[in-house]
């Protein structure tokens, strides 16, 4: 397999952004993590950030045209030739689809959906104990913890309806060490690659 395209997906505090550094580096492709790019746009308080800081800090996705626009952008830069590892998008079915039709305008195909699960409970304690590490505004209140979850259960979680039938999602048990995670993942590619 020449182009490695893939979408890093699971809930928030799933611990997608700590693998997506490790298999970027294993599968040496661009991580695009959304969730980082609003955080970027909210730190240099551009008109983009602006409009994501109203969403995110209610634990509320930023509006899929918004956030699509920004996908579509970084998705048309060279450095996505051979592969890129998104993580935190899609979040959405509209999104999924969207991202279907941004590949195929470019040639490109979805190959893997690795999809990191973590029960309730884990992820409410994990975001809890991020709050007082980082400092995220969006992890500090039990509140919009519960928002977060419940938007990923309504708008993010039936993604993976839309990719199963593809037959590239790939389910991962998000319960253990980093590297324990890490291993289960790198399996993934050992065996697809
Ligand atoms: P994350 O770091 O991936 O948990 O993202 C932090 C916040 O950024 C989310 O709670 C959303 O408000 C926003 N965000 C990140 N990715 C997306 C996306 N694909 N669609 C909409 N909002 C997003």
């Amino acid at each position: 397999m020449s182009e490695k395209n893939v979408v890093l997906f699971g809930p928030p505090g799933a611990g997608k952004g700590t693998q997506a550094t490790k298999l970027r580096d294993l599968l040496s492709v661009p991580h695009i993590s959304t969730g980082d790019m609003f955080r970027y746009h909210i730190k240099n308080d551009t008109e983009l950030g602006r409009t994501a800081r109203e969403y995110s800090n209610k634990g509320q996705l930023v509006p899929d045209e918004v956030t699509i626009a920004m996908v579509r952008e970084r998705l048309s830069r060279d450095d996505v030739k051979s592969g890129f590892l998104l993580d935190g998008f899609p979040r959405s079915v509209p999104q999924a689809e969207a991202l279907q039709k941004i590949l195929n305008e470019t040639g490109k195909i979805l190959n893997f959906v690795v999809n990191i699960s973590v029960p309730d409970e884990e992820i409410r304690s994990r975001l809890t104990k991020r709050a007082s590490i980082e400092g995220r505004a969006d992890d500090a209140d039990p509140a919009v913890i519960q928002n977060r979850i419940d938007t990923y259960k309504n708008q993010s979680e039936p993604c993976l309806s839309f990719y199963k039938p593809l037959g590239i999602v790939h389910d991962i048990n998000g319960i253990g060490t980093i590297d324990e995670v890490f291993e289960r993942i790198k399996k993934i590619f050992q065996t697809n690659i």
